[in-house]
């Protein structure tokens, strides 16, 4: 299966609503089956809960504007660059043309790129928070994508602003070739100036992050917080054991298996999510922006 296919099919999967029945025979929209514990759930009940199943805990996927709405003060998120979306210069086509997947994806999203960034607080905390939005191509980081991000950190460092960032994705954005790659290295620049400053980056892994967006901003928080169950790494498990020619050990790229290797702080349910964030964001700030905290840059 090509990683088109892959994400084609997984879109389809988790988040068409239509007014027919599921493979599950229920009505789609109003009941929900839960993959990991087979119960059916009230898509109102599920939505109460920040979408984790109340039996067993698992964590569907959430769209970019509710895991910001889940992390900051209400009513204090302020989005920008919400027009910047990429172009397609290579005029990229391999099975459709990569022009009308930009255009499918903005009319299914509403958004102009997977990335969605702004000026928020979190408990009082100045802040710039971002999220990646799946159902956009992804999530992958094309241009658009990358000029964010870099933004949003420049923007912080020009405001005395932390950083929190919810990322999934699927990688570069190979439609866009060497300009996505490119983003790589913008973004990591980015926060390697932010971070001079001394100001705090945490970015949340959710799943799945891939690739690289893997390989660039996403690890670079001061603390890298995952939610539970998310699979996280640079290339996918297929992959690495064909490539390596060695079955892989249970649980390989779960965000708990990388805890216990280093590469994550932390696992924490979504219910938590945001009273860690707060609690972080108290440890790493630093105490000019602290007493300047609520005032508008
Ligand atoms: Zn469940």
């Amino acid at each position: 299966m090509s990683i088109n296919d892959w994400f084609k099919q997984r879109e389809n999967r988790r988040y068409t609503v239509s007014a027919s029945t599921t493979a599950d025979g229920l009505p789609d929209g109003i009941w929900r089956k839960c993959p990991d514990c087979n119960k059916t759930l009230y898509q109102g009940e599920v939505a109460r809960s920040l979408s984790v199943c109340p039996h067993c805990g698992h964590h569907f996927e959430l769209i970019a504007r509710d895991r910001i709405a889940a992390v900051v003060d209400e009513g204090s998120f302020e989005e920008f660059d919400a027009s910047v979306g990429s172009l397609d210069p290579l005029r990229f086509t391999t099975a459709k043309p990569y022009s009308g997947s930009l255009e499918k994806a903005r009319s299914t999203t509403g958004l102009a790129e997977a990335a969605v960034v702004g000026r928020a607080t979190i408990s009082g905390h100045p802040s710039v928070v971002g999220a990646l939005d799946f159902r956009f191509v992804g999530a992958s980081m094309g241009s658009a994508v990358g000029e964010k991000i870099a933004r949003a950190f420049e923007l912080a460092l020009a405001e005395r602003r932390a950083v929190v960032l919810v990322i999934a994705s699927g990688g570069a954005r190979m439609q866009e070739g060497m300009l996505s790659l490119m983003q790589m290295a913008k973004t990591a620049a980015a926060v390697e100036k932010f971070a001079a400053a001394g100001l705090p980056y945490v970015s949340v892994l959710v799943n799945p992050t891939y690739g690289g967006v893997t390989a660039s901003f996403a690890v670079l928080a001061d603390v890298i917080l995952a939610e539970p169950g998310a699979l996280i790494g640079f290339a996918g498990p297929r992959l690495v054991e064909q490539t390596i020619r060695r079955s892989l050990p249970k649980g390989f790229q779960s965000a708990e298996s990388l805890v216990d290797h280093g590469m994550v702080d932390e696992v924490v349910p979504r219910r938590e999510l945001r009273d860690r964030i707060v609690a972080v964001l108290g440890y790493l700030t630093p105490e000019s922006v602290s007493a300047s905290a609520g005032g508008e840059a």
